[in-house]
């Protein structure tokens, strides 16, 4: 048995398309994290890793950004993935050229659509958004590109207008439209409302784009799935602005193992996709984060290493190797006989029972006075015990 899950989820009731969408923008709006710069050859690392894990696409810049960004996204569209490579514009034909001469496959053009980035941020009517996005889509759709039109803030945004800014993406012949929930500022229920509501008039495919402002960018961008949308957009690790994105890893493991729903992703190689964006962006993944975290899969309370030690689903949800992970049995204060007799096995050592007892005595004592017991501490112990 790889996974144990809760018996009352009832994913049989449930609603997911066969045909979902994941684009992972790691290498766009995860380098807009501040302080995040991917060299060239980090974004062409990560960007063949998300290919071995099978992702559909991937958002691999804005090229209108510098001449360099422009140079990656080429390189990465040059690279024969299997993964389609979209770029970010805004409605600007020259963006679009720039894009076109980087050879994406698609792009996705956005503009701001609530009113308070219309009136403080691009200082425009809702009549000029709908041509922007009118222009854009349009242009696009003559040099042949997939596009997904995206409502900057669409969260935030009169529904109404909404419908009529996708209408006209829909109309142009956009592939896509985006739901931007920028701010993070939405709950599941706002979302599965707004998005009922617009797969009601839209028969343009629907994705999502989802920050993480209050913890809820995985459960939204599910919610919304649910409710018609076909499109999530994540990032490894949840990079991104502010409290970032849809987590890739949190979300591909949500689907596969709690709602049952396997989209084919080779999640063996999370745990190694986690490990280059952490290493390229210079942000440590924090311990407890979920599927990638250090202590995931790391047990070391006496009573949970003894009934790990017999069955690891008793305390964890999924066995480690499903996403590249290791478990691990840590020595500390609450260890027992069973785990320190785990960890003598694991490092080919035999002692008699006494020397055993007397060796937990020793690790909890060595624990107390603030020793982390790593195995170098722990044989020094086994060393002493013996003499
Ligand atoms: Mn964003």
């Amino acid at each position: 048995m790889q996974y144990f899950i809760s018996h009352y989820n009832k994913e049989s009731e449930l609603k997911f398309p066969d045909d979902l969408i994941i684009y992972d923008t790691t290498l766009r709006d995860g380098e807009q994290t501040p302080g995040v710069c991917f060299s060239f050859d980090e974004k062409i690392e990560i960007a063949r890793k998300l290919d071995q894990f099978k992702i559909h696409q991937i958002e691999a810049g804005f090229p209108i950004v510098s001449e360099k960004e422009k140079e990656t996204v080429k390189a990465i569209a040059s690279e024969g993935l299997n993964a389609d490579i979209i770029a970010l514009t805004r409605t600007k034909p020259g963006d679009i050229d720039v894009a076109l001469e980087c050879d994406v496959d698609g792009i996705i053009t956005f503009v701001g659509t609530s009113d308070i980035h219309l009136d403080h941020k691009m200082h425009i009517t809702r009549q000029d958004a709908i041509n922007l996005c009118e222009t854009a889509v349009d242009y696009a759709k003559d040099h042949g590109l997939y596009v997904a039109f995206s409502a900057e803030d669409a969260t935030r945004t009169d529904i109404d207008f909404l419908k009529r800014i996708y209408s006209k993406a829909e109309e142009c012949g956009a592939d896509r439209v985006h739901i931007a929930d920028t701010t993070g500022a939405i709950t599941p229920e706002g979302i599965r409302y707004l998005v009922s509501e617009l797969v009601k008039d839209l028969n343009v495919m629907l994705a999502l784009h989802c920050h993480n402002d209050f913890g809820l960018a995985v459960i939204n961008s599910i919610t919304g799935v649910l409710a018609g949308a076909r499109g999530i957009s994540t990032t490894v690790n949840g990079l991104g602005e502010r409290a970032g994105n849809a987590s890739l890893e949190e979300l591909v493991m949500a689907l596969k193992i709690l709602y049952g729903k396997d989209y084919g992703f080779k999640t063996k190689y999370i745990k190694e996709l986690s490990d280059i964006v952490s290493k390229a962006s210079g942000l440590e993944v924090p311990y407890n984060k979920p599927v990638v975290g250090n202590n995931v899969f790391r047990h070391e309370s006496g009573i949970h290493v003894d009934a790990v030690i017999e069955e690891p689903l008793c305390y964890e949800p999924y066995v480690p190797e499903l996403v590249g992970q290791k478990r691990q049995l840590v020595l500390g204060k609450h260890s027992g006989c069973r785990a320190v007799r785990a960890k003598l096995n694991e490092c080919e050592l035999d002692v008699t029972d006494d020397e055993l007892i007397e060796i937990v005595r020793q690790v909890k004592k060595s624990r107390e006075e603030g020793k982390y017991i790593n195995d170098q501490v722990f044989k020094e112990i086994v060393k002493n015990t013996k003499k």
